[in-house]
Order: C-alpha cells, then sequence, then structure tokens
C-alpha cells in the first residue's frame, strides 16, 4: 500500500513532525505487523527521526547544520541552493519503523520529522506499507 502525504513547508528550513499523518497511514493500511517506509521525492528535503517531545531539539539539530553548511563558501551549482542540496544528504531521503501490533515501533520519546532546507514549498513524502 503506498500513500502520499502532502506538506506545506513555510519557511526556508524547518523540521515539521508527519508522526501523526504517518500513523494514520499505518491504521488504514489495517496492517498488524510490516514496516513502514517513509521516503522524500526531493532534492533539498530529507526526513529524519528524533525527538520530538521537546522543540528545542529540532530547533539545535538545525542551528548546527545551518552553521555547518555555510551559505558563502564558492559553491559551483548556479540555482544557488547548494546548502539546501548538502543538507538533504547529510539528512538522508528515508526512514524505515518497523509496524508490530498495529502500531509504529518508534520510542517514547521519537517522532518522524520532514526536513525543508528550501522552503516554503510545497512538498510530497511517500509512505509505503509492507509485510515484512
Ligand atoms: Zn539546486
Amino acid at each position: 500500500m503506498l500513500q502520499t502525504l502532502s506538506v506545506r513547508t513555510n519557511t526556508s528550513t524547518e523540521f515539521i513532525d508527519i508522526t501523526s499523518q504517518v500513523r494514520e497511514v499505518v491504521r488504514q493500511s489495517g496492517f498488524s505487523e510490516g514496516v513502514c517506509h517513509v521516503f522524500v521525492p526531493h532534492t533539498t528535503a530529507g526526513v529524519t527521526i528524533n525527538e520530538s517531545a521537546d522543540p528545542n531539539v529540532k530547533a539545535d539539530i538545525l542551528m548546527v547544520l545551518n552553521k555547518l553548511i555555510s551559505d558563502k563558501e564558492s559553491y559551483r551549482h548556479l540555482e544557488g541552493n547548494s546548502p539546501a542540496h548538502i543538507k538533504a544528504s547529510i539528512i538522508g531521503p528515508q526512514v524505515t519503523v518497523i509496524i508490530s501490533g498495529s502500531r509504529l515501533l518508534l520510542g517514547t520519546w521519537q517522532g518522524i520529522f520532514f526536513c525543508e532546507f528550501d522552503g516554503p514549498r510545497s512538498r510530497k513524502v511517500y509512505v509505503k506499507i509492507s509485510v515484512s
């Protein structure tokens, strides 16, 4: 089962918690055991799993990424958004979560975050549920 989520981002770089939308796809699938693949089909965005309880964690990750990947390098890519491409490669385009007992086996503090690096834009996220 494949479903496409729409994500509207509001700023140039931000993390958006999509855990509840992914949980809804799992619920609709009716699968009790399996795996949930979350894939972002963009070159300047990604997806990651990290703490969702304290919003300062995502803010800190973004702060350090923005510090590490400077806007001031002599990038060759003419579109001018090389920092976004580099951040997207560091974070990666996919995560996989185990489904057991009809639930995503995320840790207590974990959430799934869409990571925007070149917004604001309208984005897509593919969620594929399969039997393991
Ligand atoms: Zn580009």
